[in-house]
């Protein structure tokens, strides 16, 4: 078979070819295929970042707007993809990439994410995925079992019932914590009302004003969309304040809550982080499942990135109390090194998600085992296979030691951050993430005697320093670190900016750590840096 092209002059029989798996000589799609292979394991070895090509001069590769006339042949659009796209890619998996929560993925992710292309199959329905949908529910299972550890009884009672669905399986956290505070909005406004009638009828029958959800300031911007998408408003997504290492002040939470319900208006829920996005610091899940009782209102966790952290014997202390949430988000494509597009959100009743059923006449029936009629997403791909190979495969043990080696890489990365003279730790491990910046011994000595209006200043002349550095370091292309901007507790609570750490990946050595600070330290003597410094000085006196 020859390299395949819809003839322009396309006649049905040579664009059915481009459906069919050739039959004898495969050679030419099997070159393809083993050129498209080399170039991806060229890539994926890569150990540095890469230096970032301008972005206009990558865009000349994507100008057109044009759809071809004429079609290409596989072989030589492959070059251009190769060239074009996948050689100015970022590398993610790089072991000095470590300001995402992006991370290398185990081999077999590869070859088993063909399955999912090659069978197509559509997790809306079973007549569309059969096998794919117990293999879903069971991984929904596990995961629930991963939180709430209920019993075998539980399990064999709901993991396949027909009715119910111990959680939605979705393209990630933010389409997750939709679908909790969907449930809980519908669960709070009476069943289907709100469904049906829309949230004003369903506001006037209850005799409710308005409705707002509580969350740390902290909470990650996809709740701000769920309020946005729910009705509920951006203005009625509450951000309380947090304490100096970064928790949702529940007391704070407990007397706005009150005072909101004076006024009359209804408390959907409150959200607890477990491991906020910026600061992986995690609120007392305790206390706000307590607070969630007393208000009775639905508790949701965002454990989009941290929940993995329950594999570990040693470290899933810190979530303690998550088992009380009503509902839980956890992302798979982050810390179960699954590829992008797998995050799930778990009910603790699977009642609770019966508040967002819908059904339809020709696919998910009432009483059939589809999927679909409990999740936002209509069509879905089998996604879940790929968690199911890193439960499988990594299993409860594997994932227990990448989670704890993450753990102790950052404590010692911490360590090292504390003890170099130039480098300030601002924000202090609790899951695998961390916030510091460059602020040599005598700018933090100074600083530690300043007055809140010397300190905001130099702290302004620091925050152009890290941005200057950080932004000079992803373009070098060496190593990786983002940058965020948290309340400094030490600065009056100033806002600062810091870099950003995330060690997940598993190929981060002690020595590629060691290398991001040096390559850091090396370009403070960049006369930019120095001139900064130098105006730190004359306002330190
Ligand atoms: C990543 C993240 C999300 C959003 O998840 P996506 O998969 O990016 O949609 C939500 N909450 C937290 C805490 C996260 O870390």
């Amino acid at each position: 078979m020859a390299d395949i092209k819809g003839q322009a002059e396309a006649n049905l029989y040579s664009l059915q070819r481009i459906f069919t798996i050739p039959e004898s000589s495969g050679a030419t799609l099997a070159q393809i295929d083993a050129e498209i292979s080399t170039n991806l394991d060229g890539f994926l070895s890569e150990r540095i970042v890469a230096s970032e090509k301008d972005l206009t001069e990558i865009e000349s590769a994507f100008s057109s707007p044009h759809i071809p006339d004429q079609p290409f042949y596989v072989s030589g659009y492959t070059d251009f993809i190769l060239n074009h796209l996948v050689a100015q890619s970022v590398h993610t998996a790089a072991p000095g990439f470590i300001g995402h929560m992006t991370s290398a993925l185990p081999y077999f992710m590869l070859p088993l994410s063909k399955i999912v292309t090659a069978l197509n199959q559509n997790l809306v329905k079973v007549e569309t995925s059969k096998a794919f949908t117990p293999l879903e529910r069971q991984v929904l299972g596990m995961l629930h079992g991963l939180i709430y550890n209920a019993d075998d009884v539980f399990y064999e009672q709901w993991m396949h019932n027909s009715n119910h669905a111990l959680g939605a399986f979705c393209s990630g956290g933010t389409v997750a914590n939709i679908t909790a505070l969907w449930a809980a909005r519908n669960h709070l406004l009476g069943e289907q009302a709100v469904a049906r009638q829309g949230l004003y009828g369903a506001m006037a029958e209850k005799g409710i004003k308005g409705m707002a959800i509580l969350v740390s300031k902290r909470g990650h911007y996809s709740l701000a969309k769920a309020a946005d998408l729910l009705g509920i408003g951006r203005d009625n997504l509450i951000a309380i304040d947090t304490d100096d290492n970064y928790r949702v002040k529940v007391d704070e939470m407990r007397i706005k809550a009150e005072e909101l319900q004076q006024q009359g208006i209804a408390i959907l829920g409150i959200v607890g982080l477990g491991g906020a996005t910026e600061t992986g610091s995690v609120d007392d899940l305790q206390a706000l499942s307590a607070l969630s009782k007393d208000i009775g209102c639905h508790f949701h966790v965002d454990a989009a990135w941290g929940g993995a952290t329950l594999f570990s014997n040693k470290h899933r202390n810190r979530l303690k109390g998550i088992e009380l949430a009503d509902s839980v988000t956890i992302d798979a494509h982050k810390q179960f090194y699954v590829p992008m597009g797998a995050g799930m959100v778990l009910f603790k009743d699977p009642e609770q998600l019966s508040s967002i059923e819908h059904h339809a006449e020709y696919i998910i029936r009432e009483g059939s085992k589809d999927l679909g009629s409990h999740t936002l997403e209509g069509s879905r791909p089998g996604m879940a296979l790929l968690v199911h190979a890193g439960l499988n495969i990594i299993g409860r043990k594997g994932y227990e030691l990448l989670i704890d080696q993450g753990m102790d890489k950052i404590h010692y990365f911490a360590g090292m951050i504390k003890w170099h003279k130039d480098f300030e730790l601002v924000v202090e491990p609790e899951l695998n993430i961390l916030g510091y910046r460059y602020a040599p011994e005598w700018v933090q000595a100074g600083l530690a005697q300043a007055s809140a209006e010397v300190a905001e200043k130099v702290n302004v002349c620091l925050d152009r320093m890290t941005q200057l550095i950080q932004k000079t370091q992803r373009s070098d292309g060496k190593t990786f670190v983002s940058r965020t901007r948290v309340d400094a507790p030490n600065y009056y609570h100033q806002v600062i900016t810091v870099f950003r750490v995330v060690l997940a990946n598993p190929l981060t050595s002690q020595k590629v750590l060691g290398s991001v600070l040096d390559e850091q330290q090396e370009l403070a003597k960049h006369k930019d840096i120095q001139d900064i410094l130098a105006e730190i000085k004359q306002h330190l006196g």
